[in-house]
């Protein structure tokens, strides 16, 4: 077997970019410094070469006659003299201008691949958490097909049980992958916004009608007003995040619970407000919510509540494309509320 190995991509080092980006910062700042300086310099020195060529011209009168003396206007020491003083400061002027451009090009170059860095960060964590939350169902159906292939012994209904997990888990696989092309999909700003007024009440009964098998299975009870509020924005996008606000109500309350479901329009806004009485979060977990991946830790450990950490990151980038907001007030066994305003 002949074992090849691909190149290793260069390892993107923002210490390496920065220091290129101030040297290239230098070369432009000291390039024209020096070519004003040249221009400073032609300038004076020609100036000082007609000093020098000045002259003073005396007459003198004796004996033999009257006589013209010629002597320099300026001493030549005096010239040579004011040449390297020129030089001089010209020069100091540019060390200066190097060192000051040095410090504020490595400042600017700084701050200018600080976003770039944020990002690449965030997009290696990403990749890393997208990683693992795949490997997870993969390993266990791996696992089980594997145990199954060794047992000689395997009968019939043992074989139907292993087909269900595995279907199971590539129902899991399944939903990891919508979220996460949902996700890139909002956050690349690639998804086609069809903006149109709708009926939000009428959107809202659809979510809930969807949700019904989750509802009835929890016994919780949805209670959506009846007045008719109309929204402006990409229907499509706006059945997600509501989709996803209440399942996650329904999800996180307490079997027998109760869901409140409201909405109005108010001075050109369409407001909608999702309250539960379930478990509610942790203050210590409230501001990370969003974050993509983050699950509180009592959805994780505690309840063993099914999820990826996904749904709310996805709820916030609807909301931003909707240039609206998503506020969420909530205590530790008192419930949620999370308010949207587009
Ligand atoms: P998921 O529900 O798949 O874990 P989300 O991104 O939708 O992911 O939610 C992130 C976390 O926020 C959840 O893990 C849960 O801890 C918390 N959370 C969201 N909605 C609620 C809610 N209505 N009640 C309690 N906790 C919630």
């Amino acid at each position: 077997m002949i074992t090849t190995r691909l190149p290793s991509l260069p390892e993107v080092s923002f210490t390496k970019a920065r220091i290129k980006l101030t040297i290239w910062y230098l070369f432009i700042v000291m390039s024209v410094s020096l070519l004003f300086s040249l221009a400073i310099f032609t300038g004076i020195n020609s100036e000082l070469d007609h000093f020098q060529s000045m002259s003073v011209v005396r007459r003198e009168v004796d004996f033999f006659g009257t006589r013209i003396q010629r002597t320099p206007a300026f001493a030549p020491e005096t010239i040579t003299r004011s040449r390297q003083k020129l030089v001089a400061t010209l020069f100091l002027i540019n060390l200066g201008i190097l060192f000051t451009a040095g410090v504020s090009g490595f400042i600017l170059a700084g701050k200018t691949l600080k976003p770039i860095e944020t990002m690449v960060e965030e997009q290696k964590r990403f990749v890393a958490d997208a990683s693992h939350e795949l490997r997870t169902p993969l390993t266990a159906m791996k696992t089980e097909i594997e145990v199954a292939l060794l047992d000689k012994k395997m009968t019939l209904p043992q074989a139907k049980n292993l087909l269900k997990s595995n279907l199971e888990e590539t129902n899991r696989l399944e939903s990891l992958s919508n979220y996460l092309l949902s996700l890139s999909r909002y956050q690349s700003g690639q998804s086609q916004f069809i903006r149109e007024k709708f009926s939000l009440t009428e959107l809202l009964n659809e979510v809930v009608e969807k949700l019904n098998p989750q509802i009835t299975t929890k016994k919780i009870i949805v209670s959506m007003e009846k007045k008719e509020v109309e929204a402006y924005g990409d229907r499509s996008s706006l059945r997600e995040l509501f989709t996803i606000l209440i399942d996650n109500a329904v999800k996180y309350s307490f079997a027998g619970g109760e869901v409140i479901v409201k909405a109005s329009n108010k001075n050109n806004h369409t407001i909608v407000s999702i309250a539960d009485h379930g478990m509610g979060i942790n203050a210590a977990d409230l501001p990370h919510i969003f974050d993509r991946f983050y699950r509180a830790e009592t959805s994780r450990n505690k309840t063993k509540i099914e999820g990826y950490g996904l749904g709310l990151s996805i709820a916030k980038s609807i909301v931003e494309l909707h240039k609206g907001k998503i506020d969420v007030k909530s205590a530790p066994n008192a419930g949620s509320v999370f308010t949207v305003t587009i």
